[in-house]
């Protein structure tokens, strides 16, 4: 199965990306046709006003994904400026995407309220979806592998390619969502992880950082005193046991000391500690042993095999569609 997936280019990974996408990313190029890619122009959607760290965050991203497991011999990674052809894709998906349409995807309304500080009233911002349906499409993507927020947008890059078809004859696949039920971790304030927050811990961030990080990180505010019984569903400590933590054994020590205070938090904390430090460490080394002109050299690489596939898909989308060139 070709399988296609991607990330905004907007600064370095953080956890949430290795638990909510790269470590699934990492097992599906054992399997299938992985091609995965650093949006750059995605990020523009949203951060068109200051572009002076968008190389820069797009190098980064791609290196996130090297040092998670992706491996460039297995998976072509990309980045989506070096395909042009997203861009000629997205000119004409954008004839047949109803405005109306747009306007009602639920993320168009939500980040636009997230980010009510900033004018997102652009053509580029409505339209990212129709972007996202050429990046999938292009490839002719039978699996996207996505978190449940992302689902409405895979239907909108169904129903582009049902349209297409019904006009110009069958070009493309209906790509089908990958949900792989994955932990959802909280930032370690409690709150919804979110850099801008600053409660997120960067792949590459030093070991003693994330020993402090961790163990200052909100619990269960029921549990004010070491004798207070807690809830580990209501403690964001729990969500990243659920993802480091995997001996059935040390999680019921968790649930049963919680909930029956017979444990401290910081004990709870240093077992976590304990089970996510070897991972981290590898990621944090095989981030640091990653060049720029390494990286780069992936993406070039990555970028000359996307094209070709892309190429492929134009030319037979050019052809339906009647265009001289
Ligand atoms: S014992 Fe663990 S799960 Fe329970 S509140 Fe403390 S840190 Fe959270």
């Amino acid at each position: 199965m070709r399988v296609l997936s991607g990330m905004r280019a907007t600064g370095k990974l953080h956890l949430g990306h290795l638990v909510g996408a790269l470590r699934t990313w990492v097992e599906l190029q054992k399997e299938h046709d992985t091609f995965y890619f650093v949006a750059d122009w995605h990020a523009l959607t949203t951060h068109y006003d200051d572009t002076s760290k968008l190389k820069q965050n797009t190098l980064e991203v791609a290196r996130g994904f090297l040092a998670c497991g992706i491996d460039p011999d297995k998976s072509v990674v990309f980045v989506q400026s070096g395909v042009k052809e997203h861009a000629e894709l997205f000119l004409i998906f954008s004839m047949l995407a109803p405005v109306g349409r747009l306007e009602r995807i639920p993320t168009y309304k939500e980040i636009k309220t997230e980010l009510n500080y900033k004018d997102l009233s652009s053509v580029g911002f409505l339209s990212y979806p129709v972007l996202q349906a050429a990046d999938i499409l292009i490839y002719r993507a039978a699996g996207v592998p996505v978190g449940e927020d992302q689902v409405y947008h895979i239907e909108f890059t169904r129903e582009i390619a049902r349209r297409f078809n019904y006009y110009f004859g069958e070009v493309f696949p209906e790509p089908e969502p990958l949900l792989s039920p994955v932990p959802k971790l909280l930032g370690t304030d409690g709150r919804k992880m979110s850099k801008s927050y600053g409660n997120v811990i960067e792949l590459d961030t030093p070991k003693d950082e994330v020993e402090s990080k961790i163990l200052r990180m909100v619990t269960d505010p029921a549990r004010k005193r070491r004798t207070d019984p807690g809830d580990p569903e209501k403690c964001p400590v729990w969500s990243y046991h659920k993802a480091f933590t995997s001996s059935e054994e040390e999680r019921e020590w968790v649930v049963e000391g919680c909930t029956k205070a017979k444990i401290g938090c910081v004990d709870c904390k240093k077992l976590l500690l304990k089970n996510m430090s070897p991972v981290l460490d590898e990621i944090r080394d095989r981030y640091a042993s990653l060049s720029d002109e390494y990286v780069m050299d992936v993406v070039i690489e990555g970028c000359r095999k996307a094209r070709e596939e892309a190429e492929k898909t134009m030319e037979l989308v050019r052809k339906a569609v009647n265009l001289l060139f």
